[in-house]
């Protein structure tokens, strides 16, 4: 079955029709989704998908582009949040110097990342990182991280180049791919897929954005994973099948699911 490693079902785009579109994934051959938790006030909103849905889990943190927002509060919130049984990752977290460009913006981003990086250390939790435009700060920190007793983690949407790419596989960590490898224009992610090991993939929608062909522009949701798959089997000369199989073993190994 496919294994959804993130989506956003607390988003207000689910608002119509969310129970129908969930209950509507194991028939499709979705197994198991992990909802990723991006807005300080939204981390409940995880916690009831994940205690209504037995297939869904969650991840708890705070997106870079919410760092202004977070307290002391909000720390100790997702530390406590880290403990519940169906928490499997600390995200989605990272860096965004794409919609933040001053300086303050980055520090802040830097400080709110490595205090979540924190957490997922001390609760041996694996993260999930989002990073735009900020490759080599979220490098650094990574490394940094990772010399000193992480458990793993998903660097989630990879954008960047197989240079990129190369450091984090070389980390062990997996790289996340979703709808933006069935774009045209995906060149260089399709250069990293073809580089990087199956081994290493895992799959992923980022729902309600970045759809992929042929709905590309529509709402996403995890039912638009076989494009993703079908893509990947195409650039790795596979069927669709062993990419499937194989990156659902990849994130329940992550994850211990
Ligand atoms: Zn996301």
């Amino acid at each position: 079955m496919i294994f959804e490693t993130h989506a956003h079902y607390d988003d207000e785009a689910f608002d119509p029709d969310r129970e129908e579109l969930l209950s509507s994934m194991k028939e499709a051959g979705i197994g198991t989704i992990v909802n990723a938790c991006a807005s300080v006030d939204g981390m409940k909103d995880t916690i009831a998908l994940m205690e209504k849905y037995p297939f869904i889990y969650g991840a708890v943190g705070v997106h870079p582009d919410d760092a202004d927002k977070m307290t002391e509060d909000t720390i100790k919130e997702i530390r406590s949040l880290s403990r519940h049984k169906k928490t499997v990752a600390i995200g989605e977290i990272g860096l965004d110097y794409y919609w933040h460009k001053e300086k303050e913006e980055h520090l802040l981003q830097q400080q709110m990342f490595r205090a979540q990086m924190e957490i997922a250390r001390e609760e041996k939790l694996p993260f999930m990182i989002h990073s735009r435009e900020a490759a080599e700060d979220t490098l650094t920190i990574v490394r940094e991280y990772m010399r000193s007793g992480m458990y793993g983690g998903i660097i989630h949407c990879f954008s960047y180049g197989k240079e990129m790419a190369r450091e984090y596989l070389n980390m062990g960590l997996y790289l996340g791919i979703g709808g933006v490898i069935t774009f045209k224009n995906a060149r260089k992610l399709k250069e990293v897929v073809a580089y990087a090991p199956l081994s290493q993939l895992v799959l992923e929608t980022d729902s309600p954005y970045l759809s992929p062909e042929p709905n590309r522009g529509k709402r996403n949701s995890s039912l638009n994973l076989p494009y993703v798959a079908k893509a990947i089997a195409e650039i790795k000369g596979i069927t669709c099948e062993e990419v499937i199989q194989e990156t659902e073993k990849n994130a329940k190994l992550l994850l211990r699911i």
